[in-house]
């Protein structure tokens, strides 16, 4: 019945998600979750709305939590849009600031989404092959384009753009705006956050899903020169008002403001990532240096898919990307230490 299509969704090509078993006794080390409960006070707060007032609509400018944003960056609620999960923030920010006549230009590798939202909203793009080690050269951003976007650190391979190379990025792109998707930027990077006042064309994504431990509340936000964020309000506006709900928000602006529970949770996923990759490495693999919380690793003398099917049948689920130049790897969150250690355990056991 495909002649009832639009021709937007005619050329879609759907992204297709992490697979998300809702049953405890797996060991789930495929989405990048954060093996740790969120912060008590957001648990405490998300109580005590449910007891209140469910009755009423939500604040429609989340405005609690885009203030508690601003202060922690020293900015203002101006530079702050919030949406439900970051992969709605950079849906609105491919349809409100990347669609030019040239075309936009992101990593091949990185976030599998971004090709979905240029079919959905018919933007231009062109991919720019990272270098061997996976590493991305700024020097291939810099000439004519529509706009730049990329995780940093990147997906599925870990790898962080230093600070210092964003910064010459944006100060060589004036004219385009780049937005710089830092899912992962809490476990060991430096945030882009603090260039936003001196660039204009830099717009910077967050999630509370990973280092928040919030994956199931779904927010995620944009901080960035108010122009930018007023283009996003204009397409969020014409979607649906509401973007968070009372829960999301009141949740969400406690755990931003645990400062010491969002500190301790994400060292101790620093500390096992650094355990994980050195048990990697003595059995084999080859682990790309991560500043995310998964790590990206081949065995020179094991297929990963076969690998990746092994894990599973004991229980273990990791990430397999069957797609070229990186189908010998497998993304492997950081769980718990017993969790990885009985990933390492599984895989000693098979080579
Ligand atoms: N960006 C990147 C690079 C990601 O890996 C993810 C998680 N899949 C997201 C954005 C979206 O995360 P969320 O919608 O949970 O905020």
């Amino acid at each position: 019945m495909s002649q009832y299509w639009s021709s937007t969704v005619s050329r879609l090509t759907p992204y297709t998600p992490g697979e998300q078993p809702q049953h405890q006794r797996l060991i789930k080390l495929n989405t990048n979750e954060n093996p740790y409960p969120p912060s008590p006070r957001a648990v405490e707060a998300m109580g005590r709305e449910l007891g209140a007032s469910l009755r009423l609509y939500p604040n429609p400018d989340s405005t609690p939590l885009k203030a508690a944003i601003a202060r922690r960056h020293g900015l203002t609620p101006a530079h702050v849009f919030v949406g439900n999960g970051s992969d709605e923030v950079l849906a609105h920010a491919f349809c409100a600031l990347l669609k030019h006549e040239l075309p936009l230009l992101f990593p091949d590798i990185s976030y599998s989404f971004y090709p979905t939202y240029c079919k959905l909203y018919d933007i231009d793009y062109r991919t720019v092959p990272l270098a061997d080690d996976f590493s991305l050269d700024i020097d291939d951003y810099l000439g004519p384009c529509g706009g730049i976007i990329f995780p940093n650190p990147n997906a599925p391979t870990g790898r962080l753009l230093a600070l210092d190379a964003v910064e010459r990025l944006l100060a060589a792109q004036p004219q385009r705006v780049v937005v710089v998707d830092e899912a992962y930027i809490d476990f060991g990077g430096d945030s882009a956050i603090s260039l936003v006042e001196r660039y204009p064309n830099l717009l910077v994504v967050q999630t509370l899903s990973k280092s928040r431990s919030l994956a199931g509340l779904r927010v995620g936000f944009a901080v960035g020169h108010p122009a930018l964020i007023d283009a996003l309000e204009r397409v969020k506006n014409s979607f649906n008002s509401y973007p968070l709900d009372r829960m999301a928000i009141v949740g969400a602006t406690a755990a931003i403001e645990d400062e010491e529970h969002f500190d301790s949770t994400r060292r101790a996923v620093m500390a096992s990532r650094d355990t994980l990759t050195a048990g990697l490495e003595a059995l084999g693999f080859e682990v790309l240096p991560s500043a995310a919380n998964f790590v990206f690793a081949r065995h020179p003398g094991h297929d990963a898919a076969t690998l990746a099917a092994a894990l599973r049948s004991e229980g273990i689920i990791v990430r397999h990307f069957n797609a070229p130049r990186i189908a010998q790897f497998l993304r492997i969150t950081v769980g718990t230490d017993a969790e990885c250690q009985a990933l390492l355990e599984s895989l000693r056991a098979r080579l």
